[in-house]
């Protein structure tokens, strides 16, 4: 991102770009993830994903909030509400919804809003147990909980953290709801994806990941609280072509998150809501005339504050139903497969 990160430091910085990510599913779910095949053996049709990171955000719903920096996983009712709501309206428009969870939500009592989510056929990704930074450096940069806490990570190196940590996640899925993580989305993005870290490329293939999400490319943004101009919004559109899946050299695929997100919009820039329905409308546009893909990306806990009504995720179900047979709403398993 082009982010301005303002006076933030960088590991606050790195929260703020908090994004979210997909595999394989078990019994009937699988079938429908294969029913959706057909799409990808059709490379002249837009591919339009939504994937909404289910985690607890800073600064939603209240500004003042930053008590979630150290409990992501420890998902509201509000935000999980919005997402059961945000599945069953983009299912009756025909299409799925890609979820990431922060795995430590697996820690909560009742988890059958996951499991109703699943039966519909919407696909739920790992997005690491507590939302950890995979390119930490030192072990303070991996995440505000551990950071409060370091006795739960001591003596590892951050490199060891974060494998355990991605691991956990997957275990989480399957001892709790039965699958295996629909692919992986980063914490944060990152402008150059994995460009320039085949170590963590590495640790995700290893960990059974044939596909990440880890890209958030750069693009312009206004001051917070400015109205966008049409520079802005024309310079994110033009960020599109930087957010196309492609293979890194270690055959791992990026299936990268198009700007601008919900945070980048509501948190970065203090948009209002027109704003964000006006620049993803661009994008997705964008995508529909380029026959190329365009991956939503938003959290439930920012949108069921900013955007009650689902607005959002409703024009781009409208986009894509009006495009007919130039585009699909598919999940990131469906792209990843075009990609391939
Ligand atoms: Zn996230």
């Amino acid at each position: 991102m082009s982010h301005r990160s303002g006076s933030l430091s960088r590991r606050e910085f790195v929260t703020q770009v908090a994004l979210a990510s997909g595999g394989l599913v078990l019994g009937e779910r699988l079938l429908a993830n294969e029913a959706q095949k057909p799409t990808a053996a059709e490379p002249d049709k837009a591919l339009i994903a939504i994937s909404l990171d289910l985690e607890m955000a800073r600064n939603f719903p209240t500004w003042n909030d930053t008590h979630w920096d150290y409990e992501k996983g420890n998902l509201n009712a509000e935000m999980k509400r919005y997402a059961v709501e945000a599945a069953r309206r983009v299912k009756a428009r025909g299409g799925v919804v890609h979820f990431f969870l922060v795995c430590r939500a697996l820690e909560q009592e009742n988890v059958d809003w996951l499991k109703e989510i699943l039966q519909a056929g919407h696909s739920v990704g790992n997005h690491t147990y507590d939302h950890v930074y995979l390119l930490a450096a030192k072990p303070e940069e991996i995440q505000y909980r551990f950071s409060r806490a370091p006795w739960l990570i001591e003596g590892q190196r951050p490199a060891e953290v974060i494998r355990e940590n991605v691991r956990l996640a997957s275990a989480a899925l399957k001892t709790r709801l039965g699958i295996s993580p629909a692919g992986f989305r980063a914490p944060g993005g990152f402008a150059d994806g994995l460009t320039n870290r085949p170590d963590v490329q590495k640790i995700l293939l290893d960990l059974g990941f044939p596909w990440v999400s880890t890209k958030y490319p750069a693009h312009p943004n206004s001051e917070p609280g400015v109205e966008p101009t049409a520079q802005i919004f024309d310079g994110i559109v033009k960020a599109q072509t930087a957010a196309q899946p492609f293979v890194y050299p270690s055959g791992l695929i990026e299936i990268p998150m198009s700007p601008i997100s919900d945070i980048g919009a509501f948190r970065n820039g203090k948009w209002k809501l027109e704003h964000f329905l006006k620049a993803t409308r661009m994008g997705v546009e964008w995508a529909i005339a380029n026959r190329a893909v365009f991956d939503f990306l938003a959290h439930p806990a920012c949108l069921y504050a900013m955007d009650p009504e689902f607005r959002t995720i409703d024009l781009i179900c409208e986009l894509v139903g009006k495009a007919g047979d130039r585009a699909a709403l598919v999940n990131l398993e469906t792209i990843a497969q075009r990609a391939k």
